[in-house]
């Protein structure tokens, strides 16, 4: 039989062996071990291992003494919930350490129940877990910049037309920007890890490219070079590229970066140009001949022919001098010439780059206002650049301006295109965008444009005079009935008469380019204006049959000569390009609020690749129906310019060997 101590002894027994147990358990812990009485009101603590300090006597400020304050409501929190739910307790929180720095702990303690099912004790651990806290912050700071890095990279990459992207040495895609992910028509979860091939581009273009990526890989130097394919909506497009070796930090290539710019435009402009003193050479030619005919009779003549090859001269020169600026503005396109800037909404926060200051003639350590900034705009364009940034931001539309900067420091003017675009992050806006040079192109085009307006100006005089000459010679020979002669200087008449055409056409278009055309709006009636071209078409016009249908009165609110230019050039052109003998339909109609007037005729007609560029400057189909028809393709630039400015419509209907209908619409005058 056992009696009731021996029961005691037992137990107790029993306690110091598990006790024991628990001791061992503890020194074989790292973690710090405490005891906490039903309500967590006093601590005991098993083993402090440095965290806290290692006493046996409970203690009531545990609280206050390990936990720092922002953190207790959160553990005092976690406590309640365990008691209320008698479930375990666990919480991550800071703890200041036996050394007074702080730290990271784990916090986890199981409640221990009597027979009643009451809490009479809880039991916990607590872990450090400072260094892997560390290590998540770190992770966080990283990832954080890296993302700062990667927006700044994307809004640099994503607002410039030009084409950036990145090979892997697998000839793969590992970045492109939306530029060129548009250009294909692909996202970027279908491009990117993709090769060129994959990514639609034909095998000799792949091939190219992959052979150019292994060179790099060999020399480590920078290849540049030129190409021109077809694009799907563009047509046929010239793109100059350059790829850059991307290093590793042993200096091994590890990729190849490049961006790509569409060189189109600049390229027809010089193709044209070729084109125009070719044309302007056979006219000089012509004239010679019907020169010759008329033999010494003509000293004046001789003059101007003279005259007319030193002009040509002076624009072979020119345009020997434009090829080389370009090549110059070539060179200077690289990867790295773009500035970057933003402003922050709601702080009106201006942060720019480096290169940036640069193009505003500032130091690039230099803090730079955006007023400042503004300042450096010249005068003459300050206002308009202010209120297109202001209303950008207003509209959050995008921004696309050239303008003319006035260095800082240096007082240099620099012609720079700013494209900018608001962005929505983290419930903040920011308008963002990016800088690059244009002056040598706008230098360019400047002087392109004064030079075509000497040019034209300076031979109309000679022309005029001439034109004067052939009247009385015409005259004076109608008396003497000399048949062949009149024919001859009837025929240099009409020669003369084309080229006033063609210089005038010039003339306009170097006035409009700066800004000289003036549009004069009066209203008046359109029917009497088609009118007067009907009459003036039955007395110039006998190859062809123009019928005029009848127009009702329409008034409009436009610049009357340049309506009639308009339809003047409408119904040139269909004579120009339709057999003679055919019909030409003229009629103008009405609807709700504006006018249209149709010229239809039964010509060659025009392919549908070529109907999106006849109203191109300088444009002309080719073709042998073309080529023996005089002319610069302005006409049509003329005429869509015109219409533009009058908030119209210009557009054109064909098709080939049947065809074409050259309609305009402008809007009605309000009565
Ligand atoms: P130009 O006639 O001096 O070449 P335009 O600008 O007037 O210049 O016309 C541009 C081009 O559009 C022309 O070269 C011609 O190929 C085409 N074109 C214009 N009008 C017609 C038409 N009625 N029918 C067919 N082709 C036309």
């Amino acid at each position: 039989m056992i009696r009731p101590s021996d029961n005691a002894k037992i137990d107790e027994n029993a306690i110091t062996s598990s006790e024991a147990r628990l001791r061992a358990l503890v020194a074989a812990s790292s973690d710090v071990i405490y005891s906490m009485s039903a309500d967590w009101s006093e601590m005991r603590e098993l083993d402090g291992r440095g965290i806290l300090s290692d006493t046996d006597k409970p203690i009531t400020d545990w609280m206050s003494k390990y936990i720092p304050e922002q953190e207790r409501g959160r553990v005092q929190a976690a406590i309640d919930e365990a008691i209320s739910l008698k479930k375990v307790f666990q919480v991550e929180h800071r703890v200041f350490r036996a050394d007074a720095s702080w730290g990271w702990t784990l916090s986890r303690a199981i409640p221990i129940f009597n027979e009643h099912g009451a809490i009479t004790e809880w039991f916990g651990t607590a872990a450090d877990i400072t260094e892997r806290k560390r290590a998540e912050q770190e992770l966080r700071d990283a990832k954080e910049q890296s993302e700062h890095q990667k927006r700044v990279y994307e809004t640099i990459t994503g607002s410039t037309p030009d084409l950036i992207y990145v090979f892997d040495l697998d000839y793969r895609f590992t970045y492109a920007n939306s530029a060129l992910l548009t250009m294909w028509g692909k996202t970027w979860e279908t491009a990117i890890g993709r090769n060129l091939l994959e990514n639609g581009y034909e095998p000799w273009h792949a091939e190219m490219h992959e052979r150019e990526i292994d060179e790099i890989k060999l020399t480590k130097q920078p290849i540049r070079g030129e190409v021109s394919f077809p694009h799907a909506i563009l047509g046929k497009r010239v793109y100059d590229y350059i790829l850059i070796p991307v290093l590793d930090e042993y200096g091994q290539v590890e990729a190849v970066a490049g961006t790509t710019r569409d060189v189109t435009e600049r390229k027809q402009w010089e193709e044209s140009l070729a084109q125009s003193s070719e044309q302007l050479q056979a006219m000089n030619e012509e004239l010679a001949a019907t020169n010759e005919e008329q033999a010494a009779s003509n000293e004046e003549l001789a003059a101007t022919i003279e005259e007319l090859a030193m002009v040509n001269q002076q624009l072979q020169t020119a345009h020997h001098k434009i090829e080389g600026a370009e090549e110059s503005l070539r060179m200077a396109i690289d990867a790295g010439r773009l500035g970057t800037f933003y402003i922050g909404s709601s702080d009106q926060l201006f942060v720019t780059s480096a290169r940036l200051k640069e193009f505003f003639g500032f130091l690039p350590k230099e803090e730079v206002s955006s007023e400042a900034a503004l300042n450096q705009i010249h005068p003459d364009y300050r206002q308009e650049v202010f209120d297109m940034v202001k209303s950008a931001f207003a509209r959050r539309s995008r921004l696309d301006i050239e303008c003319p900067i006035i260095g800082h420091h240096d007082g240099k003017t620099r012609w720079v295109r700013a494209i900018g675009e608001m962005q929505h992050r983290d419930g903040n806006d920011y308008f963002t965008g990016v800088l690059h040079e244009i002056t040598e192109k706008k230098q360019d085009e400047i002087r392109k444009n004064d030079f075509i307006g000497m040019v034209s100006h300076e031979l109309k005089t000679p022309l005029t005079s001439m034109k004067g000459y052939i009247q009385v010679l015409l005259m004076k020979l109608r008396q003497q009935d000399d048949g062949f002669v009149i024919g001859a200087l009837e025929k240099a008449n009409a020669q003369v008469a084309k080229m006033t055409n063609m210089i005038n056409g010039f003339l306009n278009v170097s006035r409009l380019e700066s800004g000289k055309i003036h549009i004069d709006l009066k209203e008046f009636d359109l029917a009497l204006l088609i009118k007067e071209a009907e009459e003036e078409s039955l007395a110039t016009i006998t190859s062809h049959t123009v019928v005029f249908e009848p127009v009702e009165t329409t008034l409009v609110n436009a610049d009357r000569d340049k309506i009639g230019q308009v339809i003047h050039n409408l119904i040139s052109n269909a004579v120009k390009y339709s057999p003679p003998g055919s019909t030409i339909n003229v009629a103008c109609i009405s609807d709700l609020n504006k006018a249209n007037v149709h010229v239809k005729d039964q010509g060659m007609g025009i392919k549908p690749d070529d109907l999106s560029k006849i109203f191109d400057r300088y444009y002309r189909v080719e073709g042998n129906q073309t080529s023996s028809v005089s002319g610069f393709g302005i006409g049509l630039y003329l005429c869509s310019e015109i219409i533009d400015r009058h908030h119209g419509k210009i557009w054109a209907e064909s098709e080939v060997d049947k065809g074409s209908t050259f309609s305009f619409s402008l809007p009605l005058s309000q009565v």
